[in-house]
């Protein structure tokens, strides 16, 4: 695993969305627009990235493990990539592990042509599919779930490529936003619900499309619209489009933790600023959990918007009570004794000057395992701060993620394990608190949660898994864990 993202890894202490995509076609420079959409997408994925071309003719791959800067900053690897069309991938390995066979778009010679994929998002019944591929002849060339669809497609009986990759997606469970090339064109797609986020854009007579609106701007390409939940986008090389909408209407469920987390701030989801969403989730938590404190100091950098809504909502004052190191590099061997949390203290450090003495507010933006949440509220505590209550700008986090994101299993997190109470005496804060769902739900502009067809997917908090999950038995992953309660002292 590569630990110098710096949107921050904290200790595999986080939630990390797996992929981002991006792709155009139309544009002279296909590959190297493609190398810099992913660049703006580098904290959906930093194990590894890919990107396939097309020159009309033939397709060109080049993948590597490492972040984009270290694979396509060099005119000689853009170069190995011709043409106008291109798409390209960022990961962190969700399903199959890492290593080179398993890095994006997967590319396969088919009856009708070449076929290249890339996916941000996960299959859940890939093992189920897998099975039955292989019983009838399949020969998988990576271990990625994703590889399924080339192998559904290959071995579907319809005519025309497009049906061939209906056929597939019929079959396929779980969460999908693709970007498929073929030699007539390019096939962007997201799965019925809508799981994970997928945009299109225009740059002259240029298509873009991508996981996140930021790539859009990046590139310089303007944001026409959201691709649709069901929707497939079929781009000609010629640049004609044509939509279609072969699973009908079925409601949407885009993953919320996209608002709370993965989506970059400047980013723009459903139709609203992420960082807006941020800020009103932070409103929300100091509506719900009000603390009596000195400072909000936010846990950088993913609780910052969130801890504005918060202070300005409570009148408290904002300010930045850690300080995170810009030059994060790899794992440091940990120097022995004496050198307690070295390692969280070389990405984060107090701002003892602040918060000596100090009654403080903690903002973060959810709480995984909890190990970091402990270091920091002790960080706080050495720097001198008198009181710590921590706030989390998401509900607690109960549930493993099986659409694309890779979380702890679930007896991993703190939640599924321990009661508020014992959570707080877990990381040793004064009090501890957690916006709920419907102060979620309020943040990106609903009423409430919707509990018998919820507007978002939001099982990681709630359980409430919006598809079948086949390759698990089909039931919720893991037994309930007996939740611990707080010891009745308070850890001081
Ligand atoms: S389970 Fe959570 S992280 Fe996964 S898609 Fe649903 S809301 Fe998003």
């Amino acid at each position: 695993m590569i630990t110098t993202n710096p949107f921050e890894d904290r200790d595999g202490d986080k939630l990390r969305e797996e992929c981002g995509i991006f792709g155009v076609l139309g544009a002279r420079d296909a590959a190297a627009m493609t190398a810099l959409g992913l660049h703006a997408l580098q904290h959906r994925g930093q194990e590894a990235v890919g990107i396939t071309s097309f020159d009309g003719q033939e397709f060109f791959s080049r993948r590597g493990i490492g972040h984009v800067a270290q694979n396509f900053s060099s005119g000689q690897a853009i170069a190995e990539l011709p043409g106008m069309m291109a798409a390209g991938h960022v990961r962190y390995s969700t399903t199959g592990g890492s290593g080179l066979r398993n890095v994006q778009p997967l590319f396969a010679d088919l009856a009708a042509g070449g076929f290249a994929i890339a996916h941000n998002g996960n299959i859940s019944n890939a093992m189920f599919l897998k099975r039955d591929l292989v019983q009838k002849g399949a020969i998988f060339q990576s271990t990625s779930d994703t590889e399924v669809i080339i192998h559904l497609v290959a071995t579907s009986r319809y005519p025309t490529l497009l049906d061939r990759f209906v056929d597939a997606l019929r079959l396929v469970e779980g969460a999908y936003s693709l970007i498929c090339m073929t030699p007539e064109g390019m096939i962007a797609c997201r799965d019925p619900l809508g799981i994970r986020p997928l945009v299109m854009g225009k740059l002259g007579d240029a298509v873009v499309f991508a996981s996140e609106s930021v790539a859009l701007d990046v590139v310089g390409a303007d944001m026409v619209r959201e691709v649709e939940p069901g929707e497939l986008v079929q781009v000609a090389l010629d640049g004609s489009i044509q939509t279609h909408r072969p699973f009908g209407d079925t409601p949407q469920r885009p993953c919320i933790f996209e608002h709370v987390y993965f989506s970059r701030p400047d980013s723009i989801l459903g139709g609203r600023s992420v960082y807006e969403v941020r800020k009103a989730i932070g409103t929300q938590l100091a509506l719900e959990n009000p603390a009596d404190a000195d400072l909000v100091i936010p846990v950088p950098d993913s609780g910052v918007p969130a801890a504005l809504g918060y202070a300005q909502q409570s009148g408290i004052p904002f300010e930045l009570g850690i300080i995170r190191s810009h030059y994060v590099g790899r794992t440091f061997i940990q120097p022995s004794d004496g050198a307690r949390n070295a390692d969280v203290k070389r990405k984060h450090n107090a701002n003892r000057a602040l918060v000596a003495g100090k009654r403080i507010v903690l903002i973060d933006d959810s709480i995984v395992r909890g190990t970091t949440s402990l270091k920091i509220v002790q960080m706080m505590r050495e720097a001198g701060a008198r009181e710590v209550h921590f706030r989390v700008a998401s509900p607690p986090t109960e549930h493993s993620c099986f659409y694309g994101v890779d979380t702890p299993e679930r007896s991993k997190l703190l939640a599924a394990r321990m009661d508020i109470a014992a959570m707080a005496e877990f990381i040793q804060a004064d009090s501890l608190a957690f916006v709920s769902i419907d102060g979620l739900y309020r943040a990106v502009g609903e009423v409430q949660r919707n509990s018998t067809c919820p507007q978002y997917c939001d099982a990681c908090f709630t359980g409430d898994y919006p598809t079948r999950l086949t390759d698990l038995g089909d039931r919720a992953p893991g037994c309930s864990p007996v939740k611990l309660k707080a010891k009745p002292a308070k850890v001081a």
